[in-house]
């Protein structure tokens, strides 16, 4: 898989990062994605696999085993050209988290 070879966190040292412990945290590994280039094809990747474990793609396995419900299926942010997988509130990840962050300031 080409896009391997552009991922981000293989480049960085992440530790264990990416396989947190039952209720441990998935922030600091989503911080490594949200800036990864490949995030796309990663998640396509993981998105299919089911038995991958971990953070793929920005997202951690529970939250994509949501995603492989057929209801949710077709929801995608709804930020023009994005694309991705909804999360919250119309927005994928990425988004919400902006959103999130907006509200906080304004
Ligand atoms: S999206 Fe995340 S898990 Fe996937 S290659 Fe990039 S940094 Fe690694
Ligand atoms: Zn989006």
């Amino acid at each position: 898989m080409s896009w391997r070879y552009s991922a981000l966190c293989a480049q960085v040292d992440v530790g264990d990062l990416f396989f947190p412990e039952k209720g441990g945290t998935t922030r600091p590994a989503k911080a490594v994605c949200a800036k990864c280039s490949v995030r796309e094809a990663c998640l396509a990747e993981a998105m299919a696999n089911p038995n991958l474990s971990g953070i793929w793609g920005g997202l951690s396995d529970v939250e994509r085993k949501a995603l492989r419900r057929p209801r949710s299926r077709t929801l995608e942010c709804t930020v023009d050209g994005c694309g991705m997988p909804h999360m919250a509130r119309g927005y994928c990840q990425t988004h919400y988290n902006r959103y999130a962050r907006g509200r906080a300031a304004s």
